[in-house]
């Protein structure tokens, strides 16, 4: 059945309200639309976690810097919705932007500690747009659980973060990486990617595998995994914006993986004018 479309705050929130006083649990899903398997597997975990499950779409504009992608980013809400639909997704939330931020909003959620490197370091007040509007979500919805990807993987460490320290009492559930069948991350942004490009963002996918296979051979060195991601970079021309192995759950550069300190190899690299993340767990 088609979701029902909820275009402001008010029926947002009256729809949310009714349902949970029907006694129902009900799973969120955020999103910034052009849907695929990835986030399709967030919603059918959803299903299974809740009994009603909402979506949101929103092409955010706070976590957008003024030279990234904001105006061009892919939108096909139809298409979406006709996901949505088949995930099982009862009601979509899309708003426009003024809806979510109107005239005198002056309220942010910045997340101190875990935003600050890898895509927080390169993407200034990335986080505090995602962090926000994560909040004004969860605050709107009042979801029992929430559901986000490993795909961003500090996105979500800075959710569970912000989830934690304003006491929201969600159940934030982290989902593993969806990938393409030669081991591409899907994400939105690969729609971007010329056929050449495409090929060489495989490059990603392939350095964290060879990182995650030395250190099973037995290398622990920073310098020697972070090294086997960048040559598989540099061997298809991608341009690197950080390698970096870190604490899985504080994100602190690890200089070596510790046996049970559980670690996190990240990439973030430029194929073309397409900026391109992935990540994989590393050591036990
Ligand atoms: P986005 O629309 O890119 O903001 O993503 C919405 C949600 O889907 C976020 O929680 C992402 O982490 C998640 N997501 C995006 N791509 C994938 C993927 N390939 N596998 C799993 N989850 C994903």
């Amino acid at each position: 059945m088609a979701p029902l479309v909820l275009r402001t705050v008010a029926e947002t929130a009256a729809w949310a309200e009714s349902l949970r006083r029907s006694g129902r649990r009900l799973a969120l899903v955020p999103t910034m639309g052009y849907l695929h398997e990835g986030h399709l597997s967030l919603m059918r975990e959803g299903r299974r976690r809740a009994d009603v499950v909402a979506a949101s779409i929103f092409v955010n504009p706070t976590q957008f810097g003024p030279n990234e992608d904001l105006s061009r980013y892919p939108r096909d809400l139809e298409g979406d919705l006709a996901r949505c639909a088949s995930a099982g997704v009862e009601a979509v939330f899309t708003p426009v932007p003024a809806e979510v931020y109107p005239p005198g909003f002056q309220t942010y959620v910045d997340v101190m500690q875990v935003s600050q490197g890898l895509c927080g370091a390169r993407r200034p007040g990335h986080f505090k747009g995602v962090a926000t509007v994560v909040t004004k979500l969860l605050c709107l919805f009042k979801p029992h659980v929430a559901l986000f990807g490993e795909k961003d993987y500090q996105q979500l460490q800075v959710i569970r973060a912000l989830e934690r320290d304003l006491n929201l009492g969600v159940d934030i559930v982290g989902m593993p990486t969806v990938r393409e069948p030669d081991g591409l991350a899907m994400s939105s942004r690969n729609a971007y990617l010329s056929p050449e490009e495409r090929h060489r963002a495989l490059a990603l996918s392939r350095g964290l595998s060879a990182a995650r296979e030395l250190c099973r051979n037995g290398t622990r060195e920073s310098s020697a995994l972070v090294g086997a991601v960048r040559r598989e970079l540099e061997a298809v021309g991608l341009r690197e914006d950080y390698v970096e192995l870190v604490d899985a759950t504080s994100l602190t550069p690890l200089s070596a993986v510790i046996p049970g300190q559980a670690a996190r190899m990240l990439v973030a690299a430029f194929a073309g004018n397409t900026r391109l993340i992935d990540n994989q767990p590393i050591g036990d």
